[in-house]
């Protein structure tokens, strides 16, 4: 989580909301990072859970990402937690909720919904006042 700390720092710099996300092999090894860039990049979908989900595969060679974690600041929106789906990720963590927008048991909890046949294993609120506090800094300054 300290790693998808530092990511969200980065978002920062484009002008883009402070979420990071870093997608981690089995044996916990660093497969690819991400952060948003949707004003950076002009990408209504490029958010860091997108991001580093498409690095993590491209790397690998290949779109399944079984046995792997995804960790990220922020809990993911819908198309993120599809994202996550589609992957086939085996685990989920995040840090703080996203009430307004979170798909991962606040709003929604897409990813545990029974009618789905990949449910990854879903962790909150891994350093979630640290998460939420980079973006509360961020919302006051705008
Ligand atoms: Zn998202």
């Amino acid at each position: 989580m300290r790693r998808a700390l530092d990511e969200a720092a980065e978002a920062v710099r484009g002008g883009d909301v402070p979420v990071g996300a870093v997608v981690l092999a089995e044996d916990g090894t660093v497969l690819a990072t991400g952060h948003n860039e949707r004003e950076a990049g002009g990408d209504p979908t490029a958010h860091a859970e997108v991001l580093a989900l498409r690095r993590a595969a491209a790397g690998l060679g290949q779109w399944r990402l079984a046995g792997c974690t995804l960790v990220v600041t922020l809990e993911p929106c819908t198309m993120c937690a599809g994202a996550i789906q589609q992957s086939r990720v085996d685990r989920l963590v995040y840090g703080a909720r996203d009430e307004k927008a979170g798909a991962a048991g606040s709003l929604w909890d897409l990813l545990r919904d029974r009618r789905l046949n990949h449910r990854p294993e879903v962790i909150e609120g891994v350093l979630a006042e640290e998460c939420a506090r980079l973006l509360t800094e961020f919302f006051r300054t705008r």
